[in-house]
């Protein structure tokens, strides 16, 4: 009895959707010829800027999905608004081209043709890769007023940006190791293969 209505509710299907298939050929002339363009992750907004999509992609975890994630220093410093001790990070020291992007959600943050030697202990740039992928607050904490750096796609708190830096921005922003994960540019990953396999 079940089966029989389960074969009949498949027949019924199958030929509903052999129907609209044959509709479908028989408008014939014009082909759907945008399937096969845009890749299917970025289908639900039509043309909209790349910024306004950065901007919208928001990223939200819970405080134990990040911890899982995370070393437990990235997590103090990206999620409670930490600082590494100078000197301690993997970045302050590093060289390099590539980009270095934000450690929990991946956001590109800053470019190695930006980031210059500030003597101060922390990976320090003069720029961010764009404008809007770097959220700027004001921070009140310990007496100073300072501006807090966070990743504008993931909330991860980064560092705080100073008036200090070099031209042509005169800014300096102080961003911690523990926040960034770098990625080298193509190049140069094939050099360090050929290096390492010799
Ligand atoms: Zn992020």
């Amino acid at each position: 009895m079940t089966n029989s209505i389960i074969l009949t509710t498949w027949a019924v299907l199958t030929f509903s959707v052999m129907t609209v298939g044959c509709n479908s050929q028989n408008q014939g002339a014009t082909p759907p010829a945008d399937e096969s363009v845009s890749p299917p992750t970025t289908s639900s907004q039509p043309h909209e800027s790349e910024e306004a999509s950065a901007m919208s992609d928001k990223i939200e975890k819970t405080e134990s999905e990040w911890q899982s994630q995370l070393t437990p220093e990235q997590f103090h410093v990206t999620r409670e608004k930490g600082t590494e001790p100078a000197f301690t990070g993997k970045y302050w020291d590093h060289k390099g081209d590539g980009v270095y992007r934000c450690v929990c959600c991946g956001l590109e943050l800053f470019s190695s043709d930006t980031k210059y030697k500030s003597g101060t202990g922390w990976p320090s740039f003069w720029q961010p890769v764009a404008k809007d992928h770097v959220e700027e607050n004001r921070d009140t904490s310990y007496g100073m007023v300072r501006t807090e750096l966070e990743c504008s796609r993931c909330g991860a708190h980064l560092g705080h940006v100073f008036d200090d830096g070099p031209q042509p921005t005169g800014q300096r922003y102080c961003i911690n190791s523990a926040s960034l994960d770098f990625e080298a540019k193509e190049s140069e990953k094939k050099d360090a293969e050929r290096t390492s396999g010799e």
